[in-house]
């Protein structure tokens, strides 16, 4: 594992310790989740909810992550064997990689990805496929479907697909997870689905979030992950969730008994009653988080940069050409000091770096007077 060094996340949070900086790396709110989750938290750390609890979860938090999943998506899980509660989605999709994989099978997946990805990878001894996403003429990212066909072959074990995906916001289309569900069939491939950011998908994107899992053949191959930390804004309580036929989750669960063995008893039941939350929770959430989008895509295009508007997730990535920036590793390290603001460099989240020099990822769940600040002073340092 030395390759992996210290996370991005980790060096830019460091950093903005240090310097006293704005934080819009590292992607975590500055706000509370909803005052009933939290209630329930501490009325159950009072009541002595504090033991180890069964290991694939408790039942009501299990029936509450299948129940949320029909109310959404209409997609059905028997909570008993069909859904496992794991330590953030971190864990489900490390879990889910050394559960499927051999040494030697390869993993699709779309670069930029999430960093813990390929870690998770090199740990199972399998092999990443990496297939890019370029921002197209539109402003949108997209892969060319030939690369990912070619991406595709006799070891492939899995593809690994984060829609809404970070740090890209970008939301694939109903075609192309059509292609992908494709390629899996025709090559007996699993999938496994990071969907943390399933309740932020804005208005004006081209198409609202679909899971891969509800595509035709698909549930039975499918491995799909979500995570409390974004939808409750308490990404420090890492309770997370798979769900999959049971064949899978076993397969899954086997791994997660000698990770974690079991996850933060106390909470469990707190994620139970947000996932229960009326239907307005989650448009309010999703309305308060465009707004904020709105208000960071501005502050950034006032301050010269090119803009990349996200169609979901918390981040936008804007490209730094027009500052004159050639470097997104090199910008983002001189940032904080210029203007005392931190961003994360994209590039650090593919196989090749090239394909994301010069774009930068910001942060945008933070309080409205915060994205103001962080606007004025990049307005200041460009
Ligand atoms: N996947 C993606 C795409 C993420 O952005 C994050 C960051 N929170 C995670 C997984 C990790 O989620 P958790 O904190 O629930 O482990
Ligand atoms: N998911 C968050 C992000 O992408 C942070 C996760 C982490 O710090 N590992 O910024």
């Amino acid at each position: 594992m030395r390759p992996f060094g210290t996370t991005i996340f980790a060096e830019m949070s460091a950093l903005a310790v240090r310097t006293g900086a704005v934080n819009l790396g590292q992607g975590f709110p500055d706000t509370d989740g909803p005052p009933e989750m939290l209630a329930a938290a501490a009325e159950a750390l009072r009541s002595g909810r504090n033991q180890y609890p069964p290991g694939p979860g408790i039942p009501e938090l299990r029936a509450a992550v299948a129940a949320h999943q029909h109310r959404f998506w209409g997609l059905e899980y028997d909570p008993d064997g069909e859904v496992v509660i794991t330590a953030g989605a971190t864990e489900a999709v490390a879990a889910a990689i050394l559960a499927l994989c051999e040494p030697g099978d390869e993993v699709v997946c779309f670069e930029p990805y999430y960093d813990s990805y390929a870690a998770s990878i090199a740990l199972a001894g399998a092999v990443r496929r990496p297939v890019t996403l370029r921002p197209g003429a539109d402003g949108r990212y997209a892969f060319d479907p030939a690369a990912l066909r070619a991406a595709f072959g006799p070891r492939t074990r899995l593809v690994l697909v984060n829609s809404p995906h970070n740090p890209t916001g970008k939301v694939f289309t109903p075609a192309e997870l059509s292609l992908i569900a494709e390629l899996c069939q025709e090559h007996g491939a699993y999938a496994v689905t990071d969907e943390v950011y399933e309740h932020l998908v804005f208005a004006d994107a081209a198409s609202g979030h679909v899971p891969l899992a509800m595509l035709p053949g698909m549930r039975q191959r499918t491995l799909r992950i979500s995570s409390a930390g974004k939808t409750f804004s308490c990404t420090g309580w890492k309770v997370g969730w798979a769900s999959g036929p049971a064949t899978l989750v076993s397969a899954l669960l086997r791994v997660k008994q000698f990770l974690t063995f079991v996850n933060a008893a106390p909470l469990q039941p707190a994620v139970a009653v947000a996932l229960a939350l009326p239907d307005a929770y989650f448009t309010d959430l999703r309305a308060g988080m465009r707004a904020r989008r709105d208000q960071l895509v501005g502050g950034l295009t006032d301050a010269g940069f090119d803009v990349l508007t996200p169609e979901g997730t918390y981040f936008v990535t804007a490209d730094i050409t027009p500052l004159d920036g050639t470097d997104g590793v090199e910008f983002c390290r001189s940032l904080p000091e210029r203007c005392g603001v931190v961003a994360v460099p994209t590039q650090v989240f593919y196989d090749d770096p090239e394909a994301g020099r010069r774009l930068v990822r910001f942060a945008f769940c933070k309080r409205p007077e915060v994205l103001a600040e962080a606007g004025s002073r990049l307005r200041g340092a460009t």
